[in-house]
């Protein structure tokens, strides 16, 4: 799409970006991963979400939501369950994380009109940083009036049923490697051709870091585990649940996670700022931690394709695929095996829920 000075995103813009990174370094030496990321990603000029509307078949990436429509179906259902355990509160706030296209949140709240005093009782609340993915989910959710946030401590208070796809895999992360004399941070500085290159900072890391050997690379995701801390003490106060979908590591942690993907394509992260969608896998482990030292009850995580099959795939894609025709129904069971095969986004995806602690088990859990 165009960016906002008319310029075609990542083509002008971009090297703008990278320059300017490469001045700011050379003033005041090399800057975090975590810095790195947010100017890439959030620069108000040139920052991919800034720019770039990326979701989608012709876009970037895809994402469960895009793969097939039963994906935000089973995720409204397994909220109008929750709904219920949480005593049917007549007004419960609904609160996406990043919701890209909003196509999620759509599949969401026409399956929840089987449930029609739930569906009455969700108060739609977005929390999106991107002007251009907002103008999209405006469209796609108009009919719902959603209201939009910056940050999810902006919220009105109630009871919350939070969902997020593939959001926590956005946030910035800090990268630390082992040396022989300990951990230290690697960070961004340019290498002998003017380059963007990662370099390792002489001063030893002030976070404690595991006990690994020399040579290993650690990630911690701060901005994650904040939201971990004060959503689990909101869902504990206030009540309510939160579920989480992404693709990362449980148990275990991650090395060097670090990727840009343009065009459906892994990328060179540090090429051209502004131009990929820069994420890491999240550490499921360390998040669930977490938010279970704040108070809140975690559930799984579980992979994604046990996730979607304990809550039904099957008969709702086989309803789905009822009188239609052949090619169409295939397409619709292609759709769904992508999302539960453990080889396409069955297993490296996980689901995680976040429950007040009384309530019982969310649907997709166990016991
Ligand atoms: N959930 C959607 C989009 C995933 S892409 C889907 O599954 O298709 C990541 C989304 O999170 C985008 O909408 C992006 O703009 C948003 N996002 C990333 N970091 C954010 C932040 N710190 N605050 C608010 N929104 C953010």
């Amino acid at each position: 799409m165009a960016g906002a000075d008319g310029t075609a995103a990542g083509v002008s813009g971009d090297g703008d970006l990278r320059a300017r990174l490469a001045r700011r370094i050379r003033e005041a030496g090399p800057i975090s991963l975590a810095e790195y990321m947010e100017a890439a990603l959030w620069d108000k000029q040139y920052g991919y979400y800034a720019m770039h509307a990326p979701i989608g078949a012709a876009g970037d990436f895809i994402t469960a939501p895009e793969v097939s429509q039963v994906f935000g179906e089973l995720i409204g259902l397994w909220c109008a369950d929750l709904w219920r355990k949480m005593g049917a509160p007549g007004t419960v706030l609904v609160c996406e994380l990043g919701p890209g296209n909003g196509t999620l949140m759509k599949d969401f709240l026409r399956a929840a009109r089987v449930a029609p005093e739930f569906r009455r009782a969700i108060r739609l609340h977005l929390v999106e940083r991107s002007p251009a993915l907002r103008a999209l989910q405006q469209k796609t959710l108009a009919e719902a009036t959603p209201v939009w946030h910056e940050r999810l401590d902006q919220l009105p208070p109630g009871p919350l049923l939070l969902v997020a796809n593939e959001f926590l895999d956005a946030l910035p992360i800090r990268q630390f490697e082992r040396r022989k004399d300990g951990w230290h941070e690697r960070r961004i500085g340019i290498d002998a051709q003017g380059d963007l290159a990662f370099v390792s900072d002489p001063a030893p890391a002030e976070a404690p870091l595991p006990d690994w050997p020399a040579g290993s690379i650690v990630e911690l995701c701060p901005e994650a585990l904040m939201l971990a801390r004060s959503l689990a003490a909101r869902l504990k106060q206030q009540g309510g649940a939160a579920l989480f979908v992404d693709y990362g590591y449980f148990p275990g942690a991650p090395g060097d996670s670090f990727q840009a993907v343009s065009r459906h394509r892994r990328f060179d992260p540090l090429k051209e700022p502004g131009s990929a969608d820069l994420t890491a896998h999240v550490d499921f482990a360390t998040f669930a931690q977490a938010a279970a030292k704040a108070g809140a009850r975690v559930w799984g995580p579980a992979a994604q394709g046990d996730f979607l099959t304990a809550l039904g795939l099957a008969e709702r894609a086989k309803r789905l695929a009822a009188g239609k025709t052949t090619p169409e129904s295939q397409a619709i069971a292609a759709a769904c095996r992508r999302l539960i095969e453990p080889a396409q986004m069955g297993s490296l995806f996980k689901a995680l829920a976040l429950t007040h602690p009384a309530l019982p088990a969310p649907a997709g859990f166990g016991s």
